[in-house]
């Protein structure tokens, strides 16, 4: 029987589920007991027994307390895979075989895995786990606010099914090929291989049908752009193989108050140079719908740039986006201020005097013979114009040819 029945079994979380020995001839013989008899549990107790009993033997088993090494090595690797709900399930259903991919604790193979359980080698073992098919990929798109909410979004997926059990394509044996022998000269024989028509190139023939499956997605606090949502083995059916997973991959949607990075958050504001000097409150709305109003303490100044020309930047604390994993812990808020200076003649003469009394360090009279000094004005500028004053000549032997024409676009070449 081909993953038939109950279709949950193959969601990564293998609790209960009947013990999940694995179905299919070459996973048959895996042992998917050993790692709970380490640790001294049952199949079916959960992630917290796991922990206890993991606790209970680390202590016991601690070299430092006289406790055998190779024993309490035992333990940990068990309870890393066992404590890991990914790998439990996958160990549940192919045993140590089933976590070569994923590399088992401390990024150790399957094979030092089962020198570690049954010494030696294991060699005796046939097939390492049957084929899998493809993943499939569904980019999701996810507003910020749920990103930093959590989210269960309902989706609805066609997959391939199969009806009963498949049986193996008698044409090809199961090959999906099947070889040819042509003869294309007196003693000569050419051995082609061709894609076997009778089973699609599957080796088996079995009937399939289209089902269509609601999957609960669960976005999860402080995720991220690019991040996936797995659902193990929920891609079609095939004979004779695992099915692949479906990966729903969070696309985080442009926000139009807030930008991310990480956990932190960041806002621009803009302040007219009152607000900037003579203090300000201004109210976000957060992501979770709270009203946060953001104030300037007694005697703060909002410069208009930082040192070295850089954005004047200040933090609210811990207003970022959760962790995920930890919705506790946040990010931080980054402001980016930018100071409206007033506009050529928007302050009045009288305004003037008194600002000139009010801010520290007013202008000093400067002094100048009038008969010989000149005094001039300022035009409005572009700083990128700068170099380009005066009359552009096109003769000087070191501009290099690559350089952009001057204000007429013509490029110099010697011919
Ligand atoms: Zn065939």
């Amino acid at each position: 029987m081909f993953f038939g029945g109950d279709p949950f079994e193959h969601f990564a979380h293998g609790h209960g589920g009947g013990g999940g020995r694995a179905r299919r001839g070459p996973a048959e013989d895996v042992d998917t007991t050993k790692l709970y008899e380490t640790l001294g549990i049952e199949k079916t107790v959960d992630e917290k027994e796991i922990k206890k009993a993991y606790r209970k033997l680390a202590v016991k088993h601690h070299p430092d307390k006289g406790g055998d090494e190779h024993k309490f090595k035992e333990i940990n690797a068990a309870y890393e895979i066992l404590s890991d709900p990914e790998k439990r399930a996958k160990y549940d259903k192919y045993g140590l075989e089933g976590l070569e991919d994923g590399g088992g604790p401390g990024g150790a193979s399957a094979d030092d895995l089962f020198s570690m359980f049954f010494g030696g080698g294991r060699g005796r073992r046939g097939s390492a786990g049957p084929r899998r098919g493809e993943d499939v990929n569904h980019p999701i798109k996810v507003s910020l606010e749920d990103l930093y909410n959590g989210k269960t979004v309902k989706l609805a997926i066609n997959r391939q099914v199969l009806v009963g059990e498949p049986k193996m394509c008698s044409t090809c044996d199961g090959q999906g090929v099947v070889v040819e022998l042509r003869q294309i000269a007196l003693g000569m024989v050419q051995q082609i291989q061709r894609h076997c028509h009778d089973c699609e190139g599957e080796g088996y023939i079995a009937k399939k049908k289209k089902e269509r499956k609601v999957l609960e997605v669960l976005v999860e606090k402080g995720m991220k752009h690019n991040q996936k949502i797995t659902f193990r083995g929920m891609a079609d059916e095939k004979p004779n193989m695992e099915p692949g997973n479906i990966n729903f991959i969070i696309q985080e949607k442009e926000h139009e108050t807030f930008k991310r990075k990480g956990a932190d958050l960041l806002v621009s504001k803009a302040l007219s140079l009152n607000e900037a000097l003579c203090g300000f409150a201004w109210i976000i709305k957060h992501l979770d719908g709270r009203e946060v109003v953001i104030k300037s303490k007694p005697g703060e100044v909002i410069k208009a740039e930082a040192d070295g020309g850089k954005p004047f930047v200040k933090i609210v604390a811990n207003e970022g986006m959760p962790s995920k994993g930890n919705p506790f812990v946040k990010g931080n808020l980054y402001v980016v201020f930018r100071v409206d200076f007033p506009s050529d003649n928007e302050l009045n003469e009288e305004a003037v005097k008194s600002l000139k009394t009010l801010l520290p360090n007013p202008a000093m009279e400067v002094e100048y013979d009038e008969e010989t000094a000149e005094i001039v004005h300022l035009d409005t500028a572009d700083v990128k114009n700068f170099g380009k004053g005066g009359v552009q000549s096109h003769d000087s032997a070191y501009d290099s040819d690559d350089e952009e024409g001057g204000p007429q676009g013509v490029q110099c070449q010697q011919s």
